[in-house]
């Protein structure tokens, strides 16, 4: 096969995105040239720093130049000191998902290392599920509202429609047809309307999928079983305010936010970034985890559409695990003592072992 070239875009951002994105890139080249896929990279400024010097977080040529790639790599945007009137930092990562469709948050998380969990008795490999978490309505339906000076009352609305939910659970359906083949569905039917829509349309999904075991767990429930019986769990779905708050209880499970990846997924398109935040406590120290941001570069390179970057994804994910399971690569976050760029130095010396 003749190697081919994919576009990507690169939105390093604010805070340590930048920091942990390089990392990111030097694997996908390193991965690219092991089996014959090469990538164009074109970088842009965007997130708070690009809104405190041109006024908007996303510039239109920038939505634009992304939206063409064959796929988006996000480091992290906003920085708690920048906020839009009204108070709310600046999320044009958000907009991202709103304006692309990128209604499937997917987060997997996987125990790479014994030291890594604050759970006793599991090791490596042990916990392993993937939340998929709807992106674009839900309890965020009503993030931009317009809110009165001086209002006494602000309400923000559970948003669930019939079509973004069947789009949801197919992705989550599908996702288990690739793995252990079991979704868990994790509402709040027993008290919102909306929730229980929710599972109504789940279970009518289900139905077109036999051959997949189901389960439905309230929140609050559901948040006990994933820290007493994390290996009880394969895809989990769920709204969109509960699976933010999920993916972080699940992201303490397995080594914090520095390894948890994640990507937004449409029909067309994708974006791929740390499940982490712009961290500016550690910005420019180097000592960044660039774990989570390697493995959604491997989520990417899943997500392509060619052989060739499937492969390259399965090589990336090897390396994060090998590199991972010895304590020397691992960063501060993780109780070690390496820096962004020694992990990354990790991940690629174990690529380079496995040609
Ligand atoms: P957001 O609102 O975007 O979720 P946040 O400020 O709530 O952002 P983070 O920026 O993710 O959250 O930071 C939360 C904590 O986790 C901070 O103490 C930060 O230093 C730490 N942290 C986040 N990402 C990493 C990483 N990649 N490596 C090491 N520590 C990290």
């Amino acid at each position: 096969m003749a190697d081919r070239t994919f576009r990507i875009a690169s939105l390093p951002g604010d805070g340590i995105g930048p920091e942990v994105v390089r990392e990111g890139l030097r694997v996908l080249h390193a991965a690219g040239r092991m089996h014959g896929a090469g990538f164009e990279v074109r970088e842009h400024a965007a997130g708070a720093a690009e809104y405190l010097r041109g006024g908007d977080p996303m510039p239109e040529a920038v939505f634009e130049d992304a939206a063409a790639c064959d796929a988006i790599l996000l480091g992290a945007m906003g920085l708690p000191e920048v906020r839009v009137p009204g108070g709310t930092e600046i999320a044009p990562q958000l907009d991202l998902r709103d304006r692309l469709e990128l209604y499937a948050g997917v987060r997997p998380l996987y125990l790479y290392n014994a030291q890594h969990t604050p759970l006793k008795g599991r090791g490596a490999g042990s916990i392993d599920f993937v939340i998929v978490r709807e992106n674009t309505e839900g309890l965020f339906s009503t993030r931009k509202q317009k809110v009165e000076e001086g209002a006494q009352q602000v309400g923000d609305t559970m948003l669930v429609t019939r079509a973004a939910s069947e789009r949801l659970f197919r992705a989550a359906f599908e996702l288990a047809r690739r793995r252990r083949k079991h979704v868990t569905l994790v509402d709040k039917a027993n008290v919102l309307p909306s929730m229980a829509f929710f599972r109504r349309v789940f279970d009518e999904t289900a139905e077109r999928y036999a051959d997949v075991e189901t389960r439905r767990l309230y929140v609050d429930a559901a948040s006990l079983l994933l820290v007493r019986r994390p290996e009880d769990f394969d895809v989990v779905v769920t709204e969109n305010m509960f699976g933010d708050i999920l993916s972080d209880l699940g992201a303490a499970l397995v080594g914090g936010r520095g390894v948890a990846p994640s990507g937004d997924i449409g029909e067309k398109h994708a974006v791929f970034q740390p499940s982490h935040g712009s961290a500016p406590d550690i910005a420019g120290r180097g000592i960044a985890n660039p774990a989570a941001t390697i493995l959604s570069v491997a989520m990417m390179l899943e997500w392509l559409p060619d052989e060739r970057c499937r492969a390259a994804a399965e090589s990336v994910r090897g390396a994060v695990r090998r590199a991972l399971a010895n304590d020397s690569a691992a960063t501060p976050d993780l109780g070690g003592k390496a820096t962004t760029e020694e992990m990354g130095a990790a991940v690629l010396r174990e690529l380079e072992a496995m040609r």
